[in-house]
């Protein structure tokens, strides 16, 4: 908490002006803090009488960071499948250990280990693409997720092994329980971060996700608490290429009976029928813009992404017309996505969409407007009309 000496405090207002959230004003000529205080020490900073200063709960604020040490990723694993992301962290993860000379360990939670395709199968896996050890808790009542349960499970793991950076992906999964392991352990969490790194004169964990409605991007610390936590978007980071001669230590976990109680009950558990637009792992992606005119407009590019093979993705202007449901929609409110091949047609490149398609390997934009952003980062950039270019671009595959 935020906590003022009001004895010392000479009323100046420094603070008052430094509080970019309004959380701090002056009553009676001293300063008085709000519900809306953030902590984030802007205050603290600016106070030229040292009146102000944040009191930690006891345990967070560690004097002991050394004794915290080791890079941990939550390996997601549903309906018997390791969600891709986790792997993605891993080849993040092995990147941050090897740099700060520790050990990167996954953590598995599920139920049935020794089932074909388990999570023995899936500890195996998590090694082969760089994990130095798994811890696996697999328990009855981890087969189906509940925030609660999870997040009681991992915070005890966190607590006894002390790991001092914890990735996890911003899926469902990871949006939902992460934050509830960052508040158990009142420790930091940057949401969505797109990339991460280590900072050299302190080894602190330099976490950069956009900001301001993607018009920058803000690089994250948390220098005071341990373990530092983010998640990040699937698709931004690159796996490791499988190596099956690496070898690694597997841990298996017996949760305490109080960490599993759970105020949730799972009655049925049902795939939703927007899960199965599989864009994010497409290889090729067509994707149209407002450039398209109307809802019609999408049926030249669903005949584009036919004839290639591909899978149609929109602008959040195309799914804001209604012209195409938001399941398809790419950029920092939507899916992010790494394919092969991308098509933009009539998408104007805004900063939003591309952060949720700049990985792609090969860009190729059509847009009649020449000084259109997204040609900054295509590949290939076509200068015309998307209804003139697209039709000719399907004849010319059609007869290949
Ligand atoms: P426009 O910007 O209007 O561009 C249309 C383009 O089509 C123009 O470049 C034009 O030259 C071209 N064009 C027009 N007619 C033709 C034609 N006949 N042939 C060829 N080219 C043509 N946007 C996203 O996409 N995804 C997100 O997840 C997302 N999240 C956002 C989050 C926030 C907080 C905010 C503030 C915005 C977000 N946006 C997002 C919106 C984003 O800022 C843009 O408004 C949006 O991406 C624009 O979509 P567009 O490129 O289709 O449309």
């Amino acid at each position: 908490m935020l906590k003022i000496d009001t004895e010392a405090c000479i009323g100046c207002g420094l603070c008052e002006e430094a509080c970019t959230f309004a959380a701090i004003h002056l009553e009676d000529g001293v300063a008085v803090v709000g519900d809306n205080c953030t902590l984030c020490g802007a205050c603290v900073d600016v106070c030229e009488v040292g009146a102000l200063s944040i009191e930690r709960e006891e345990g967070v604020a560690t004097a002991d960071l050394a004794s915290w040490s080791g890079v941990w990723v939550y390996a997601e694993f549903r309906r018997g499948r390791l969600a891709p992301v986790g792997l993605e962290l891993l080849g993040a993860g092995r990147r941050l250990a090897d740099k700060r000379g520790v050990e990167l360990a996954a953590v598995l939670l599920g139920s049935g280990a020794e089932a074909a395709g388990g999570l023995a199968a899936a500890a195996a896996e998590l090694i082969a693409h760089g994990a130095d050890r798994v811890y696996v808790v697999d328990n009855p009542a981890l087969a189906h997720f509940s925030d609660d349960v999870y997040g009681n499970v991992l915070a005890d793991l966190i607590r006894r092994h002390k790991p001092e950076i914890v990735l996890a992906g911003a899926t469902a999964v990871g949006r939902s329980f992460i934050p509830r392991v960052a508040t158990i352990m009142a420790a930091g969490l940057t949401a969505d971060c797109t990339e991460l790194d280590i900072r050299e004169e302190d080894g602190a964990l330099l976490q950069t996700r956009p900001a301001f409605g993607g018009n920058i991007m803000a690089t994250i610390v948390c220098p005071h608490t341990r373990p530092q936590m983010a998640t990040v978007r699937p698709m931004v980071m690159k796996p490791l290429p499988r190596d099956e001669g690496r070898q690694g230590a597997v841990v298996k976990v017996d949760p305490a009976p109080e960490l599993l109680a759970s105020r949730t009950e799972v009655l049925e558990s049902v795939t939703a029928a927007l899960d199965q637009i599989n864009l994010a792992e497409a290889d090729i992606v067509v994707a149209g813009g407002r450039g398209l005119e109307n809802a019609e407009g999408f049926a030249l590019i669903r005949r584009l992404a036919d004839v290639m093979g591909g899978a149609v993705a929109a602008s959040r202007a195309a799914v804001d017309s209604g012209w195409i449901p938001y399941p398809h929609q790419v950029g920092q409110t939507g899916k992010t996505v790494a394919p092969k091949v991308y098509v933009a047609c009539g998408i104007s490149g805004a900063i939003q969409h591309l952060v949720g398609m700049q990985s792609a390997e090969t860009i190729i934009a059509i847009n009649r407007d020449p000084e259109a952003p997204i040609f900054n980062v295509a590949t290939y950039g076509i200068v015309g009309d998307v209804f003139e270019v697209v039709p000719k671009l399907i004849e010319r595959l059609q007869k290949r």
